[in-house]
């Protein structure tokens, strides 16, 4: 049953977890600046503390509360922080909102029944969720997959997957269908990467793969959100390349689409396959 007060606590938790992605991409990105030698070290410094407080990417002011209500805030103060008045990224109330959508479109078609340990399943499916959209918009900004938000993820989803297929009548062979998902696509992104010298799709892809895999806990459905993500990338790239703005290096993070196809996947992945075998495959 869906029900509304379910819908505005969602759209609240999506919001509040959206800004903390942005959060979180900011200051993994300064970690990384540092790790390369070109970040400010002693702003790395005060943001590893663990008391360290959110602050204005340019001009590092502390945040007050009222700074930080998702989406309110950015439209209270124009799009300007309040304190030097410069622009804040649109990014910034987007993400917040991309997540309470994505939050709330899950639950309304959830495919499994949210009570019980299925509860515990959505509960661990928004962490993932919340950790998915941070490896897209950090792919979007800096075209790299952190190995920490991936790994992160694969715990949880492993252990959403422990809830998920606990109540399966053969829990050895689910077991086995996860592996091989995460093997059919890690591996044939390695052998892209490798084939490609790297060109085509990123390292970060193969790992990523790994954790869809385990996301979608099914062969088919691994190609699925391969065939999807595939398409995704062709119709974006099209229009782009017609353009002949970005003929001559077209960059485009592959990390997204991927994501974005293992979204529809988890939701409408077994009634996609089901029409395609009942259209295509009668005999
Ligand atoms: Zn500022």
């Amino acid at each position: 049953m869906i029900l509304l007060v379910n819908i505005v606590l969602l759209i609240i938790t999506g919001l509040c977890l959206g800004s903390f992605v942005n959060a979180l991409v900011w200051r993994l990105r300064q970690k990384e600046l540092v790790s390369e030698g070109k970040g400010d070290k002693k702003l790395v410094k005060q943001l590893s503390k663990a008391n360290s407080r959110s602050m204005c990417p340019n001009c590092h002011h502390t945040l007050g509360v009222t700074d930080l209500i998702p989406v309110v805030s950015w439209l209270m103060l124009g799009g300007r922080c309040r304190y030097c008045s410069k622009p804040i990224s649109w990014q910034y109330p987007l993400v917040e909102l991309a997540t309470a959508g994505l939050f709330v479109f899950s639950y309304i078609y959830w495919p499994i029944l949210i009570t019980g340990t299925g509860v515990v399943v959505f509960g661990l499916w928004l962490i993932v969720l919340t950790s998915l959209v941070a490896l897209s918009v950090y792919d979007i900004k800096y075209m790299i997959l952190p190995n920490s938000i991936i790994a992160f993820s694969l715990i949880v989803a492993v252990f959403m997957q422990v809830f998920w297929q606990a109540s399966s009548v053969n829990v050895a062979h689910q077991a086995l269908m996860i592996v091989i998902a995460a093997l059919l696509g890690s591996g044939l992104f390695y052998a892209i990467f490798q084939l490609s010298g790297g060109n085509w799709i990123g390292g970060g892809d193969v790992k990523l793969a790994v954790l869809l895999g385990v996301l979608v806990a099914d062969p088919a459905k691994m190609l699925l959100v391969i065939f999807l993500a595939s398409l995704g990338g062709t119709l974006f790239a099209v229009p782009l390349l017609a353009s002949g703005k970005s003929r001559k290096k077209l960059l485009i993070p592959f990390g997204p689409f991927l994501i974005f196809a293992t979204y529809i996947t988890v939701l409408f992945g077994t009634e996609i396959i089901s029409w395609y075998q009942r259209t295509f495959l009668v005999v």
